[in-house]
């Protein structure tokens, strides 16, 4: 299947809107500790350069889930790598690439608030509001997009195109 890409948001705006979310997460938690949570696979470039921007102590874990299937939904989510550090009484900064059905989003807000961290915070790289399904809130947003479907800079389609430098629009032409 072939795709035809459009740039939609290139290296330079993302390295200074994730500058600006590395300061904004710095600030929040001045003097305190954080667990940092990467969500497999398709955060791990944002994950890697947002903490990179973020002056804090803090510890790395990784959560992999997958609820897509080519450019749609399954609607269910499935837990491919799970946490097994405990985060009870830990800050804990959850960190996705893409918020679109918020299904994802909400599942893993409550598995992570059943382990009882002192605080959860939930950052994005995109969000999709007309795509949302169910009411999620996200606490820090890098860029809101139309419903479209995206790869790049970690995000895929049948598990290419993630290290493309940039957020690119994706046509299916077949
Ligand atoms: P949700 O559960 O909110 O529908 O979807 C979340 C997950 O679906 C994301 O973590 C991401 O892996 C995948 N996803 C959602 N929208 C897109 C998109 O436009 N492009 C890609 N490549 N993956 C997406």
């Amino acid at each position: 299947m072939e795709l035809k890409l459009s740039k939609m948001i290139d290296e330079q705006q993302l390295s200074e809107r994730i500058k600006q979310l590395g300061k904004d997460i710095t600030d929040k938690f001045q003097g305190e500790d954080l667990i940092a949570i990467c969500v497999l696979k398709g955060s791990f470039m944002f994950f890697a350069d947002l903490i990179r921007e973020v002056d804090l102590d803090l510890t790395c874990e990784f959560f992999g889930v997958s609820s897509y299937e080519g450019t749609s939904s399954s609607g269910e989510v499935r837990v491919t790598l799970d946490l097994n550090h405990t985060m009870e009484g830990k800050n804990v900064l959850l960190i996705e690439d893409i918020v679109d059905t918020g299904l994802t989003m909400n599942y893993l807000k409550r598995t992570i608030e059943s382990r009882k961290p002192k605080s959860l915070t939930t950052c994005s790289l995109l969000l999709k509001p007309e795509a949302l399904k169910e009411e999620c809130h996200v606490d820090m947003v890098g860029f809101e997009i139309k419903n479209q479907f995206v790869v790049g800079y970690g995000l895929d389609y049948e598990g290419y195109y993630r290290n493309l430098p940039y957020i690119a629009q994706a046509e299916n032409l077949n």
